[in-house]
């Protein structure tokens, strides 16, 4: 504090704390060196995922065209009776269509969180139920119209997500408020913890509404958006073999939108610890990565 005193009496007060956070980079760096491990990189490692997910042309064109193909795959499932995006669902005759779809970064942006988490130094779960609450998530480039095509062609919409019940009604306000179809008289929003048995493994989810009705086509942003657990938790090796494995679903009755914030397999590449820290996060990440040299 003294120094800091007598740094304050030289200087402005900012330029005093640029130079004390000038020597604390200097420390870090030394300890990081002296600990024999790369330096993490500077800065919000979500930085750049946020900048392609929010700004970029190419990230708006692939998730339009997403949305584009699945709405003439979804005309193509509606015209065969047996035709079923689930291959637990054996009996779907007679049954009305519907498909399921996740929420976040499937149907609804949460980009303005994540870049509050960025400026504020917070993560996840700091100020998520807050921004759920807001409902102010804006739809994703042609989910509305692919959502409200299906809905004019008599398919039920039901909204998978892994928000947590205690924001379902606010999810339901937020996705009405911005115009997705929202079936009268039945609950077509299905939370995490709505009931005991709807834990984050959506499957149990799916089969609820494979009760009911010939699910045609899922929409989703990671894989457990598609199938269970016992793939969508393995290593990311594991859950690329899962896509090969269930290859003749997607661009069908499968469609993903990319993204590139955050997700399962962001998790895999930790190996599903918690508790890391950014910087050690960031170390095993780095890790993970294969950089074209033989393995030591
Ligand atoms: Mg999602």
């Amino acid at each position: 504090m003294i120094a800091i005193r007598r740094l304050s009496s030289l200087a402005s007060p900012g330029a005093a704390r640029r130079l004390i956070e000038f020597g604390q980079t200097i420390v870090l760096l030394t300890l990081t060196a002296c600990a024999g491990r790369a330096a993490p990189p500077a800065g919000p490692a979500e930085l750049n995922a946020t900048l392609f997910h929010q700004l970029s042309a190419e990230y708006r064109a692939v998730v339009r065209q997403t949305f584009l193909a699945a709405e003439v795959k979804l005309q193509e499932r509606l015209g065969d009776p047996d035709a079923s995006a689930l291959d637990e669902a054996m009996d779907v005759t007679d049954k009305p269509p519907a498909i399921i779809v996740d929420v976040d970064e499937t149907m609804l942006d949460n980009s303005p969180w994540q870049v509050r988490a960025m400026r504020d130094g917070t993560a996840y779960p700091e100020g998520w139920a807050e921004w759920c609450e807001e409902a102010s998530a804006e739809a994703l480039p042609g989910a509305i119209e692919f959502a409200q095509l299906a809905a004019s062609r008599g398919v039920t919409v039901f909204y998978v997500t892994n928000r947590d019940v205690s924001v379902d009604d606010a999810t339901a306000r937020n996705l009405a408020a911005q115009g997705f179809p929202m079936a009268a008289g039945i609950d077509v929003v299905l939370t995490k913890n709505e009931r005991p048995e709807w834990g984050s493994d959506k499957t149990s989810r799916r089969l609820h509404v494979a009760d009911h009705y010939r699910v045609v086509m899922l929409l989703g942003d990671n894989l457990g958006d598609f199938i269970g657990d016992e793939y969508t938790r393995l290593d990311n090796r594991g859950r690329q073999g899962a896509v090969d494995r269930f290859i003749d679903h997607w661009g069908t009755d499968w469609f993903m939108i990319p993204n590139a914030i955050y997700g399962g397999w962001s998790q895999a590449a930790v190996g599903y610890r918690r508790g890391l820290g950014k910087a050690g996060e960031l170390r095993r990440k780095l890790r993970a990565l294969d950089d074209g040299r033989p393995r030591q």
